[in-house]
Formats: structure tokens, C-alpha cells, sequence
């Protein structure tokens, strides 16, 4: 057993820590190394375990004040029930913890609290990409999957048919042994994992030809996944049981899908309400008039105000995404409607639009001298060369 790292250091927090900043040191943590998360990866799992054994016991005040006075001795040797090799994580509650860490689709870990009994099987990860669309209206796809099963031949004992797995002589089938030590509080005894059978309190003389004494054999299986409509990008879905083989007759573990989300040019979804923009002609935005604005639900008509201005932004209500728990309840849509300048206009339009400007206060003239005699010639060159000079500005591309 290597030198255990001091519990404050696990968690990265200082011995003062109050116990908000211990739980939020310890989810921070769980979270990067959670089992779930780094699936396989063996020094990720010892990391969760370590940042588990250190909150269980900083935070319960009892055994926080043993370990402050006698450090990890308090602990070693059973005294505190967490002996040297097998951390139980049923010894405290993380529900309110993990709950958190899979949002609405994360169910209760259901792990067994004694080591020979019924054990749910490892969850199994895997990532479904799916479209804008079909996140708005919820979709099946199907996944292709390499799922392991009990050994038909076997039937999971791992042993050839025929013959039998031997009971452990080292532990008598119990699975563990006890050892006894010297500490702090006198002799005590701690039980441990069989390091004969590894805690299986069996073992296999004649493998399973099938499977390798695995009690396993690995098969290509389809598995259809039901997306429900508002799904956003990287929420998971949790399907009960379709992941690893329990262990001891315990169920199997589940199999989370990570939903990958595509984007869609004309839209941008935050949470439940979509945003997008509009481009109006200056005619519309002055004299208002039925406008089409792609939805989610296809094209609406929106109905502009006379006088809008540029940046205007309107509510589409109920246009938005449905939410994930029911689809009935859906956000809304939000359109800034941006008014266009024109950039290429016929000669006719631009007549129009400098008697429109003469109609409207001449904004075109302010360069002139409103002192000046408008009639006189040095007035009228003026003018036509800020005329041209506006020419060239409608000329440019
Ligand atoms: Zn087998
Ligand atoms: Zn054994």
C-alpha cells in the first residue's frame, strides 16, 4: 500500500476549508474523474477514488477531527472502517453530489455493499450526432455497438462446461481475508480483499474455451435511442441497463448517450429560446408590411410596425425549442430585424429617393451654407459637387 496523499491536498483545499468548500472542491473532482466519464482509464478511476476517500471522511465532522489530530493512522487498520485496500463508497451519501454531474438523466448509482453480493455492470459511453431539426422534433437513431454478454457456454462462471470453478482454499469462498495490525488503538483487524481469488472466493481451474474464463463474450449490437424533442448539444441520455454485465447476478450497467447537436446557419439556440436576424428594406421599415421570417415550424408571416427602426428586436412567442421534459412547452423565437441600405439602385431610384430626401428635410444638403443665397452660382457648384460625390457613393459595389 503506497503512502497515502494527505486528504487536504487531495481535495486542494486548505485545513480550514468549511464544508461548502470542501463538497464544492470534491464535485470539481468527481466530476473531471468520474468513472463514467473516463471510461478504462484506470488512473482516472484512482483519482476518483482518492478525492471519495478523502471527502467521506473530511466531511463528516467526527472523523474530520480524528484525522486532524492523528492523521491517517485514525483510519488504517479498520479502526475507522476504511481499511488499507477497499473504500466503500456506500460508507457516505453522494447522491446530492452525482446527481448534479448528469443533469436530469443521471439516476442514482446503484452499487452493492457487499463485495460478494449482486453488482451492477460498468455504464457504457457512446456519442450520437443528430441535426438542428431533429433536435426540435426528437428523433430515433440507431447505434452500433460492441456490447459484451454472458458466456452462453459458460454461463458466466468462466469455467469449461463440465467442470465446476474450485472454492477459494485461501478464503473459503468468502472472498476476503482478515488481517491484524498493530496501531493507535491497539490490535486491530481489518478484512481484504482474497488476493488469491481477487475477492471472487472461486477459482477457475479449466477455462471456458468461449470465453477465455472471462465469463464474457463481446457481439456488434444495433440499439435504438430515443431522442426526445429540445435535446441540446452535449446533454446525455441515459439508457437503463443496456451497458456492461452486472457481476453476481447484478443488473447491467447503462449505457449513456452524448447527443451532438449540429448547428443551423439562420438560427442560434440558448437554452430553450432561438435568436436569428432579418434583413428589411428601408420601405418596409418605414411603411411597415407583412414580412416572412423562417421558424423552427417553417415560414411565418410577422407583421412589421410602420417607423421600425434598425436593431428592432421582436418575440415569435412559443416559436423557440421544446423543452426536453415536455414538449408542449416550447421558448421563443427572438428576430432583430436589421434594415438593409440599398447598394445598387436604377437611376429611377435614386430620382426617387432624392425626392424623397427633398420631401423628407433635404438631408442631402447639409454641406451648404444656410446663410448663403441659394440661387447664387457658386451656391449651385457646390451643390453639384456634393451631389456627385453622393453618385459615386451609390456607385461603389
Ligand atoms: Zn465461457
Ligand atoms: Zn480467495
Amino acid at each position: 500500500m503506497a503512502e497515502k496523499r494527505d486528504y487536504y491536498e487531495v481535495l486542494g483545499v486548505d485545513r480550514g476549508a468549511d464544508a461548502e468548500t470542501l463538497k464544492k472542491a470534491y464535485r470539481q473532482l468527481a466530476k473531471k474523474y468520474h468513472p463514467d466519464m473516463n471510461p478504462g482509464d484506470a488512473a482516472a478511476a484512482e483519482k476518483f477514488k482518492e478525492a471519495s476517500e478523502a471527502y467521506a471522511i473530511l466531511s463528516d465532522p467526527e472523523k474530520r477531527s480524528q484525522y486532524d489530530q492523528f492523521g491517517q493512522a485514525a483510519f488504517e487498520g479498520g479502526a475507522g472502517g476504511f481499511s488499507g485496500g477497499g473504500f466503500d463508497f456506500n460508507g457516505a451519501d453522494f447522491s446530492d453530489i452525482f446527481g448534479d454531474i448528469f443533469g436530469d438523466f443521471f439516476g442514482g448509482g446503484r452499487r452493492s455493499s457487499s463485495p460478494n453480493g449482486p453488482m451492477q455492470g460498468a455504464n457504457v459511453r457512446a456519442r450520437v450526432s443528430i441535426s438542428f431539426d431533429e433536435a426540435v422534433t426528437g428523433c430515433t437513431k440507431n447505434l452500433d455497438l460492441t456490447l459484451k454478454d454472458e458466456c452462453t457456454n459458460c454461463h458466466g462462471t468462466g469455467a469449461k462446461p463440465g467442470t465446476s470453478p474450485k472454492i477459494c482454499p485461501k478464503c473459503r469462498g468468502t472472498g476476503s481475508v482478515v488481517f491484524r495490525q498493530q496501531s493507535l488503538f491497539g490490535m486491530v483487524q481489518s478484512q481484504q480483499p482474497c488476493p488469491d481469488c481477487q475477492g471472487r472466493g472461486k477459482i477457475i481451474e479449466s477455462r471456458c474455451p468461449n470465453c477465455g474464463g472471462s465469463g464474457y463474450t463481446a457481439s456488434r449490437k444495433t440499439i435504438e435511442v430515443t431522442i426526445p424533442a429540445g435535446i441540446d448539444d452535449g446533454q446525455s441520455i441515459r439508457i437503463r441497463e443496456k451497458g456492461e454485465p452486472g457481476l453476481n447476478g447484478g443488473p447491467r450497467g447503462d449505457l449513456l448517450v452524448e447527443v451532438r447537436v449540429a448547428s443551423n446557419p439562420n438560427f442560434i439556440r440558448q437554452d430553450m429560446d432561438i435568436f436569428s436576424n432579418v434583413e428589411i428594406s428601408f420601405a418596409q421599415a418605414a411603411l411597415g408590411g407583412d414580412l416572412r421570417v423562417k421558424t423552427v415550424d417553417g415560414e411565418v408571416i410577422y407583421t412589421v410596425r410602420p417607423g421600425t427602426q434598425s436593431g428592432t428586436r421582436v418575440r415569435l412567442k412559443g416559436k423557440g425549442m421544446p423543452s426536453v421534459r415536455s414538449s408542449s412547452v416550447r421558448g421563443d423565437h427572438y428576430v432583430t430585424l436589421l434594415v438593409r441600405t440599398p447598394v445598387k439602385l436604377s437611376p429611377e431610384a435614386k430620382e426617387a429617393l432624392k425626392h424623397f430626401d427633398y420631401l423628407s428635410g433635404n438631408s442631402l444638403d447639409q454641406a451648404e451654407d444656410p446663410f448663403g443665397d441659394e440661387s447664387s452660382e457658386k451656391h449651385k457648384k457646390k451643390k453639384k459637387g456634393f451631389m456627385n460625390k453622393i453618385k459615386e457613393a451609390f456607385d461603389e459595389e
